[in-house]
């Protein structure tokens, strides 16, 4: 740690990211499917080079995301031709499909040639200006509303090409997730209502010049071997959607321990980090396993700690009633599972710069991947004003 930072770091494993995309291509072996990584969950640089060199394609929730999918080599008019049409999915859990929610649909979708791009534009506030970015560039969009609709419309109009859409179906099934994460239940704001999906497909015909119908778009749980079954029986091309299962175990946030406290009923582990880098446990409760990196002295006494940070909140935790053994000062400390959503969220609450990024590589060497911000670069958004 002395000879790499003196900072909380963010520190991944290359051939881990490797081997979780290989266990994707591997289970989706004898499908026609696109392994599309959700950027939002990590949107480093050097890990969106290495995962389009391994074969992913991207799905972007922003403008900047395509931007960054662009910089990135991702190439959306690079079209793998296919003709049938298609299905994207998410993954959370292990929840029966709903199929059928998918009769109406497959039976408007006709199979004309239709290519599909390597990009997959989501979400249910899609900007008409990035919505032209899409359009131009020739990624694949998702329909969530109908002022959505209305905006892609827009687009391609602008843009002066057709666009090519999925419609964002809401299936209407209890995940059973934390309700921050759950997306596709009725309650969510994401996606069309089933109700609604007639009045969607008429939409989508009434524009032929501007909108083709290529897919289905849902957000729900659904086993591999459930989705395989679906697939294979409609001769569908399948866009997996993964984001923290590509990510979320390559990496930890290492910290050091700037001492241990007491308040009578609660001890405390104070460390460097805190919920400016990594704010899951304070945003969902999310569980992330916390470990000292070096063996604490044999005499340490083994206690239930809350591991903190130095931030003015008291969400400000990164884990709750930890059995750990006392720390020694300037300790190390690493918080597990920090691929996904941790780096992505980070802010600069409380003036705590975001942190450097560093991986290891095959070889077993230690690379950086990515600068640390300083207060320099704070500054500089003041220049000139
Ligand atoms: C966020 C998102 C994903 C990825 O979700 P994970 O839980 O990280 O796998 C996939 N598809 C869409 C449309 C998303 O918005």
């Amino acid at each position: 740690m002395e000879n790499v930072e003196k900072r909380p770091f963010y520190l991944y494993s290359k051939p881990q990211i490797t081997r979780n995309f290989e266990a994707y291509r591997d289970a989706l072996e004898g499908l026609r499917s696109i392994i599309g990584y959700a950027i939002k969950a990590n949107n480093n640089l050097k890990i969106l080079e290495h995962l389009r060199q391994l074969g992913c394609g991207a799905v972007l929730v922003s403008g900047n995301e395509l931007r960054l999918a662009l910089h990135a080599g991702f190439d959306p008019a690079r079209y793998s031709y296919m003709d049938l049409l298609m299905l994207a999915f998410r993954v959370i859990g292990k929840i029966g499909v709903t199929d059928e929610l998918s009769v109406k649909l497959f039976a408007y979708l006709t199979q004309a040639n239709v290519s599909m791009s390597r990009c997959i534009f989501n979400g249910n506030g899609k900007l008409l200006e990035d919505l032209v970015l899409a359009a131009q560039e020739g990624v694949f969009v998702n329909v969530d509303s109908e002022f959505d609709l209305e905006n892609i419309v827009a687009a391609a109009r602008i843009a002066g090409k057709k666009v090519n859409v999925l419609l964002r179906i809401n299936p209407d099934v209890d995940p059973q997730v934390h309700p921050y994460v759950a997306t596709g239940n009725k309650n969510s704001k994401f996606g069309i209502r089933n109700e609604k999906l007639q009045w969607f497909l008429d939409a989508v015909k009434a524009h032929p010049n501007e909108l083709k119908l290529v897919g289905a778009h849902c957000h729900l749980g659904s086993t591999i071997t459930k989705v395989r079954e679906l697939v294979l029986s409609r001769n569908l091309n399948l866009i997996i959607e993964p984001g923290r299962s590509l990510i979320a175990n390559t990496c930890c946030l290492v910290n050091r321990v700037t001492g241990v406290k007491t308040n009578g009923t609660k001890n405390f582990i104070v460390i460097d980090g805190s919920m400016a880098e990594l704010i899951r446990p304070s945003l969902y409760g999310a569980y992330q396993h916390i470990e000292l990196v070096s063996p604490a002295p044999t005499n340490a006494e083994v206690s239930t700690f809350d591991v903190v940070g130095p931030v003015c909140e008291s969400a400000d935790f990164l884990g709750k009633d930890r059995e750990l053994p006392t720390p020694a000062e300037r300790a190390g400390l690493v918080v597990h599972d920090a691929g996904a959503y941790c780096m992505s969220m980070a802010s600069t609450y409380n003036l705590k710069m975001r942190p450097p990024e560093y991986w290891v590589e095959e070889d077993g060497s230690v690379a950086k991947i990515r600068h640390g911000e300083t207060f320099e670069d704070h500054i500089r958004f003041f220049d000139g004003l």
